[in-house]
């Protein structure tokens, strides 16, 4: 077969980007093709509405995901906290409670503590988990809307855990499967609330596009291709010819498939995927959520706010002061169920908790509704995870899958993504000097 070019990597989201660095570092031919206008998937630092450049997908980065912060370490990246809250709210069958932060974190430490109890005996070495073993396949059968009925808890403790496990899926408890929920755990030493400050704390002090343009400016012998679509992949014995909306075939070597295991079936491969990661992709991981930036009037105080599942905004967080306002971000675990560009929903949603808010403007990117995304941060329901490892691991085809859902860490996160990108670039350059 001819080449085109040695390997293709559909998808220039962070795995994208950082697998093609590893790539072109080695002197391997690369090409990414990208059907956004723009690098960065998932992540996507932009001018709002608001009055500032605010990050619409992935933000928060901590220490303890060690391949992110490898980077962060690599281009000198300062980070920036979000500020310590001191007053929340929460929700419980209709009633707002009010007390600390602080005070609402020790009303969840009993029901967290609990729920997570067997993170760390089930998961001593949290990369380390495949071959499933029979214990972990059989806690994979549990969702966490079930784990949570199984716990002795009073309606407050269950409105707090639910709502937060609603969050932390972005999407319904009911459909979340309890196995990520000790992955996650389990990668934060056991500690539930090092797990917590590790997914809403620390920040890219100039956004998230910051870490993206530093990986970027290191892949420029990449062939960059943006706005084309993959829609087909074509495996021989011989090499992968991949298929763009505009008609090109490209034919490599190797291809690497980034893109969100909710819209993997958007693209036709033959042979098929194995493992039975197609019917996942076809049923749809659990994370199907909304995040949207919120300006509201006047200084309304550091706060946070939490309500449970069934709540169609259910957790907020301050986050800027901003010329005598106050910017401040909400996530709900149903995409649908709101205008995300309309202040008074938004603000119906917030007066839930406060009716004092006076909403501003409102500005989102509906990753669920994206047809290029199809969701937000992935998170597994039930009974997905063996299919998905296996699918990860499966180094004998031509085609490969990366990203963030497929991570053996920091699955959802960018951390899983760098994961992700950069094992699987090592892994075709070892298989490449063999082949040479
Ligand atoms: C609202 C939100 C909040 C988040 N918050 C955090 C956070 O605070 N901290 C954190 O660590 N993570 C967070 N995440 C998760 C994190 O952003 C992602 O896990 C990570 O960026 C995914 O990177 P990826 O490269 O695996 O996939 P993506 O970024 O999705 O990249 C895949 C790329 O493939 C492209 N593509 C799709 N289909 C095709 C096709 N057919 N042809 C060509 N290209 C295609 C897409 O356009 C995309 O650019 C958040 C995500 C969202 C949505």
């Amino acid at each position: 077969m001819q080449y085109d070019t040695d390997v293709i990597i559909v998808g220039g989201g962070f795995a994208g980007i950082t697998a093609a660095r590893e790539l072109v570092q080695r002197g391997i031919r690369t090409t990414i093709v990208e059907a956004r206008d723009r690098l960065g998937g998932r992540t996507w630092t932009r001018e709002t509405s608001l009055g500032r450049e605010l990050d619409m997908g992935g933000t928060w980065v901590h220490w303890i995901q060690p391949h992110v912060w490898a980077e962060i370490s690599r281009y000198g990246l300062d980070l920036i906290a979000s500020p310590e809250l001191d007053t929340a709210y929460w929700r419980v069958d209709g009633e707002v409670r009010t007390g600390t932060a602080d005070r609402m974190l020790d009303l969840l430490d009993a029901s967290m503590t609990e729920m997570l109890a067997d993170a760390r005996r089930v998961l001593p070495q949290p990369y380390d988990f495949f071959p499933l073993s029979e214990e972990i396949k059989a806690l994979d059968q549990v969702s966490v809307a079930e784990k949570i009925a199984e716990l002795d808890l009073d309606p407050q403790q269950r409105a707090l855990l639910d709502g937060m496990w609603a969050l932390n899926f972005s999407g319904d408890p009911a459909r979340s499967g309890h196995t990520q929920a000790l992955r996650w755990c389990a990668l934060s030493r056991g500690d539930w609330k090092l797990m917590f400050e590790a997914c809403a704390t620390y920040k890219f002090a100039r956004g998230t596009r910051s870490l993206l343009d530093a990986i970027a400016a290191d892949a420029t012998a990449a062939d960059i291709r943006l706005n084309t679509l993959v829609t087909g992949i074509d495996e021989t014995a011989d090499g992968v010819a991949v298929t763009c909306s505009d008609g090109t075939i490209l034919h490599g070597r190797r291809v690497i498939v980034t893109v969100p295991l909710n819209i993997l079936d958007t693209i036709a491969v033959t042979p098929g995927l194995g493992h039975g990661v197609t019917a996942v992709a076809e049923e749809g991981q659990a994370s199907s959520g909304v995040k949207v930036w919120v300006r509201v009037k006047g200084d309304v105080g550091r706060f946070a706010a939490l309500a449970d599942s069934d709540a169609v905004l259910n957790f907020v967080q301050y986050e800027y002061p901003l010329d005598g306002d106050s910017l401040i971000v909400a996530f709900g675990p149903r995409s649908g169920l709101i205008d995300l560009n309309d202040p008074r929903a938004v603000e119906a949603e917030l007066r839930k908790w406060r009716p004092d808010l006076e909403v501003v403007a409102v500005d989102a990117h509906d990753w669920t509704a994206d047809p290029l995304s199809g969701e937000t941060w992935p998170m597994l329901a039930p009974h997905q995870l063996d299919a998905v490892s296996h699918a990860a691991r499966d180094t004998t085809r031509r085609i490969r899958l990366a990203g963030s859902d497929y991570a053996r860490g920091w699955a959802g996160f960018i951390d899983g993504a760098i994961e992700s990108g950069l094992q699987t670039a090592r892994q075709i350059m070892t298989e490449f000097e063999s082949e040479n």
